[in-house]
Order: C-alpha cells, then structure tokens, then sequence
C-alpha cells in the first residue's frame, strides 16, 4: 500500500439537501482517511458539489431564483454537514468553480478528442433528468429508471459521444486482474457482466439551449455544453490542480480510492476509467461501493415525509461522533443499512455512555484516588487485541468489523473489571489492575480515532498521554500520564 493516498467522497448533485446516506458516505470516507493517517500516511481527501447539472436548473426554476444561487444555496447545506459531522477534507470542491473546474473539464475533453474517442452524431434516446442519465430500453424496469421509477423522456438532438466501447477489452482485463479493484466482489461482478454484456458509445454533450447554457462549455462548438461525464467525473482531478496546477496533479493522482454508492458505480467503474484511459492518464486504484440506506426500514425517497430525516436536523441534537458511531455500527459497509433515531439513541446510550463512557469514568475514578503516577503490572488484557486483524478490516473495508474489534476490547475491559473489582483491591493487586485497564483505554483512545475522533482526542487528554499512531497500540511495560478524569464523555440522551 503506498503510502501517500487521494481519497474522494462522490461529488453529490445540490439539486436537493444532503440526506443521512449523504452523511454515511462522507462518515464512511473519513473514517478510511483517519484510519490512513494513523498508519502514517500523508492524505488529501476531495469532497464537494456537483452543480452543473440540468436538475439544478430546473429546481432553480421551480423556485424562481437563478442556477447560481440556487447552487449556493444547496452547496452550503453539504458543506454544512460535511463539517458538522467531522469530515476532514482538504477541499470542498465545487463545479461551477470555472478558475479550477472548467479549465480541466476542457482539457480533459481535448485529450479524449485528440485521442479520437469524441465524435459528433444525431441522437435520439430515454433520459432520465433524475440520474441525467441515457438508458436503454433493456436497461429500464417496466419502462422506468430503475433508480427513480420515473418514466424517462425521449429526447433528440445533436450531441458528442465518447467510444465508450473502444474500453471494453482493457476495462475487462483491468477490472479482472484486479489492477482497478472494485469493492466489494459482488459489485466488482456486477461490472463484469455489465461491461461483458457489450458498452454502447455515450453522449457527453448536450445544446446550450437544452441546458439553458448552464454548465461546462464544450472546447470549440459554442453551440454544446458538456453533459455530466466528463464534467462531474473530472471534479476529482480538476480538485488537485489538472489542467491548472501539474505539480499538484502529479503529487496525488492516481487516486487511491473513490468512496461512491452503489446507484452511481456503472459511472465510476466502467464511463470513468475508459475517459481516463482515453487521456493517457492513470486509473484509480480502487473504487469502494457502499450500500444505501433506508429509513425506519422504508426506502428513501422525496415523496416519502417519513423517511425526510435531515442528518444536520440530528445534528442538533447528537454530537458529530453519536451519529457517527451508529452509522457504522448499523450499517455494514456493502449491504444496505437502516437509520432509525431509536436505534441511534439506543447505541448512543448503551455503548458509547454505557459501555465506553462508565468504563472511562470508572477507571479514571479509581486511578485518581490510588494517586499513582505509574502503573506496571503483568498484562492480562492485551492479549484481547489483534491490530492484525483491524489493519486486515481495513484495507477490505469492513469499517464496522474493525469497530466491532476495538468495541470488543472495550467489553473485555468491562468484564475484568466486574471480574477483579478494583475498588476492593490494594497494593501491587491494585496497581496491576490499573495497569491493564488504563493501558486499554489508552489504545481504544488511538484505536477510536477514526470513528469518533472528538472523543477519542477526549480519552487521550484525560490520561494525560500523546494521541500516538498504529504503532503505539500494544501494551508497554508501564502505563505513565497525568490523569485528570474531568467531565463523563457522554451525556444520556432522552
Ligand atoms: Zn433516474
């Protein structure tokens, strides 16, 4: 694994606010970020907005303002959430930029052109203004999108298309040796047959009438503007400096993993890697597809008030890391998860006050009475965690079996404590009991910090000790800090 790594959320459309599988996606990304920087790796993670879509220009109209604010408006929404909920992203990069986006939007179509892979045709197909997307008739279910259920309209005109099927041979060979790797394997199959199944050319143009001159103009036909693809999909180069800043380019890419669900895999795995194969540029090692969410156990979906929960709604009343830490409990990284604010509170009370919070408050209480300034001891406890296997979890990305994993270190911690009761012990019997635990919690505090790094800084400070890296997650012959218990890091939520 190298050891430098470009990380990227998908870029979501603002023709709406974000919603909480927004939130799980951009949790999700975060965590495999943190967990890289503990490792000792240097990161830069682009997360932002895909704005120069024809949605945007209809909500737009549907609301009597213009694309731009309407842009704007949204975008803050996303921006807002990626910051309430603890993102740590190194730009927030919006499409409508034109300093940044557009200049490589354009040189990246130029390099396709030059390639021979753009050529001009009339068109007549089913689009979707939901996914912005072409389908063939086999591709519907019952003649509708399959991801909206919307029926999608015929639309002609004159457009550029990309060969997307000049790729199929290369895609196939570099998807089945596993150079660009599709997490997980049912989704790496999925693709295969897709591309097996024969790639039609796909257009990558629209009219400037059709899109109301909204978006990306296509280099040398004033009379075109760039429709998605090769707009959208660039947002993850244009976001480190192509076609503006090479050094920059050149330091980051190729990215080392694309964090995206599932309804938008076809675009990143099969129309992205054959775009960048067209320019001589670098595929993307991996691209992981998590799962969607339903809500209270109902698909997610606009016409549906009950399943409208607003993550930033949550957000005011869990901190960042509650939220974040039932997501990963409750939803496995590849299958469809639920979100239910009974389940949140549930896990927020049980296992981040109940299980982590009392342990942290207990042992720290019976460490500032003992006033010991060093602890050894005969490790009994350490015994417990295998960092072997949370490293294995992920670079698989099963983010919820690593939590699992250190979670499980945190009921072992519980269990001897209700085993030796250190609150009747003395001495050196006391002192090795401390020993253990604090020793524990100290590496759940590391070990913490990619799921919920507010706490995890929380643990560290109340021992007293550096917040340390992978390697300092095993047990040392001594535990040594300043302990300070100070405030419970949880509060019950009502
Ligand atoms: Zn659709």
């Amino acid at each position: 694994m190298p050891r430098r790594a470009y990380i990227t959320t998908s870029i979501p459309y603002v023709n709406a606010a974000p919603h909480v599988g927004h939130a799980l996606e951009f949790v999700q990304a975060d965590i495999i970020r943190r967990f890289r920087e503990l490792s000792g790796d240097e990161v830069f993670l682009l997360t932002g907005t895909d704005e120069n879509s024809l949605k945007n220009v209809r909500a737009a109209e549907l609301l009597k303002i213009t694309t731009q604010e309407l842009c704007d408006r949204n975008s803050k929404l996303f921006r807002d959430l990626v910051d309430g909920i603890n993102l740590k992203y190194d730009v927030f990069f919006r499409s409508s930029d034109k300093k940044s986006h557009f200049a490589g939007a354009q040189r990246l179509w130029e390099l396709c052109d030059q390639a021979g892979d753009i050529y001009k045709k009339e068109y007549s197909g089913l689009y979707c203004v939901g996914c912005e997307a072409f389908y063939t008739e086999g591709e519907l279910e019952d003649g509708l999108c399959p991801e909206h259920k919307t029926r999608p309209e015929l639309v002609h005109e004159e457009n550029y298309f990309f060969k997307l099927s000049k790729y199929e041979k290369r895609l196939l060979k570099l998807i089945e040796s596993g150079e660009f790797e599709i997490i997980p394997k049912g989704r790496r199959n999925e693709i295969l047959n897709l591309v097996k199944g024969g790639l039609e050319d796909i257009s990558i143009s629209r009219s400037v009438s059709r899109s109301k001159g909204w978006g990306v103009p296509v280099p040398g036909d004033p009379e075109q503007i760039m429709y998605v693809w090769i707009d959208a999909l660039s947002s993850y180069i244009n976001g480190i400096g192509f076609g503006t800043d090479e050094k920059n380019f050149k330091k980051w890419w190729p990215a080392d993993l694309h964090v995206i669900g599932k309804g938008i895999s076809r675009f990143h795995t099969i129309y992205w890697p054959a775009i960048l194969l067209s320019a001589g540029l670098d595929l993307p090692r991996r691209v992981f597809v998590h799962g969607y969410l339903t809500v209270g156990g109902e698909k997610m979906s606009k016409s549906n008030p009950k399943t409208a929960v607003s993550p930033l709604d949550v957000l005011k009343k869990y901190k960042a890391d509650e939220l974040r830490y039932y997501m990963i409990r409750d939803a496995p990284s590849f299958e469809d998860g639920d979100f239910s604010l009974v389940a949140l509170k549930d896990r927020t009370n049980k296992e981040l006050l109940g299980d982590l919070g009392n342990l942290v408050s207990r042992v720290l209480t019976i460490a500032e009475k003992s006033k010991l300034r060093s602890y050894t001891g005969k490790n009994v406890l350490g015994g417990d965690l295998d960092l072997g296997r949370i490293e294995k979890h992920f670079s698989a990305m099963e983010l919820h079996e690593a939590l699992e994993d250190v979670m499980g270190l945190v009921r072992g911690c519980n269990r001897y404590i209700n085993e030796v009761e250190p609150w009747k012990l003395s001495g050196k019997q006391l002192e090795e009991a401390l020993y253990n635990l604090l020793e524990s919690i100290r590496i759940i505090g590391i070990l913490l910090y990619p799921f919920v790094p507010d706490t995890s800084k929380r643990i560290c400070k109340k021992l007293g000790c550096e917040m340390g890296n992978l390697q300092d997650c095993k047990f040392r012959d001594s535990f040594k800090g300043s302990i300070e218990k100070g405030e419970h890091l949880f509060k019950k939520v009502e």
